[in-house]
């Protein structure tokens, strides 16, 4: 990728306020593309209507500008790629998904939440949440196809709605990948992640289709990001390759640990950006106290 093409993207979930390990990410990405003298996307990742909030989307947006962060294209910017919140894109996932079907990549499964925790024997896992693919437990093939359809009169519906639709993974291949921060990275298809969801049955595209569909048609050259998503781009890696889209370059950014060593998460109310706000930081004090990349 030459560096006058370079395009990036901020992606947030407006499921909470953002914390520190987020804004963090956000920085590193904010500065990968100022660097390359690129542009950069803002683009409101709020697919799953129970748990996104407008609420969170203006916070985030508003926590990153105080941190310094500004965008080319966004939601409150405007752009040639407009809409910029993806609960406003869903004809264009409708097409992907029919893309996906039309080649056979997809198959409907009608596992409920309890069967599929019935069959891992593991009730504490269930199916991914549009924001949290980590979560994504290796399926049972219970509903997968013996031999891949790759007919449109097998699954003909012209909606996805109604049913889980799961990518059918090419069982021991290895997805190899060099990661602009961790290096080389490999994945097993079927062993280090099964058939994933790419359509919810409640009418919501997964966060894996969403992500490749945005990715592709805004043009991004690199995806910048957290380590917890990495095992994601094994499959978005399959996922591009299905739809015939190019992969952009993957650069992954350590987590952020509490004192405990765990990853911060939402819960961690304390290191908002919002809190540490109202608690009177500067933007410049939480930058160099919490090992922000410089520019
Ligand atoms: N929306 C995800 C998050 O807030 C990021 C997804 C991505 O960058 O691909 O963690």
């Amino acid at each position: 990728m030459t560096s006058m093409s370079y395009r990036g993207r901020l992606a947030p979930s407006p499921t909470g306020f953002l914390h520190l390990g987020h804004a963090r990410t956000f920085h590193r990405a904010w500065i990968r593309a100022r660097e390359a003298g690129g542009a950069l996307v803002m683009r409101m990742e709020d697919l799953d209507p129970d748990r996104s909030r407008a609420e969170y989307a203006e916070a985030a947006l508003d926590d990153l500008r105080w941190l310094g962060m500004e965008w080319d294209e966004g939601p409150d910017v405007g752009g040639p790629h407009a809409p910029y919140e993806q609960s406003g894109r869903g004809n264009l996932y409708r097409a992907v998904w029919q893309s996906l079907r039309d080649g056979g990549f997809v198959y409907p499964c009608r596992c409920s939440r309890k069967d599929l925790a019935a069959a891992l024997r593991a009730p504490h896992e269930g199916v991914a949440r549009a924001d949290d693919p980590e979560d994504e437990p290796i399926y049972p093939g219970t509903c997968r196809p013996v031999v891949a359809e790759s007919s449109t009169d097998t699954f003909s519906a012209m909606e996805p709605s109604g049913l889980n639709w799961r990518f059918r993974v090419p069982d021991g291949e290895a997805i190899e990948f060099v990661d602009g921060n961790l290096g080389l990275q490999r994945f097993t298809a079927g062993v280090d992640f099964g058939d994933f969801l790419v359509w919810r049955r409640d009418g919501v595209p997964s966060y894996q289709l969403a992500c490749v569909a945005d990715d592709f048609a805004m043009e991004i050259t690199e995806v910048v990001r957290g380590a917890d998503l990495i095992k994601s781009t094994a499959r978005q890696i399959l996922l591009n390759r299905a739809l015939g889209y190019p992969n952009p370059d993957w650069f992954h950014c350590e987590l952020m640990l509490d004192e405990q060593g765990r990853r911060l998460a939402k819960r961690h109310d304390a290191l908002s950006i919002r809190e540490l706000r109202r608690k009177g930081a500067r933007p410049a004090q939480v930058l160099a106290e919490n090992g922000f990349a410089k520019r």
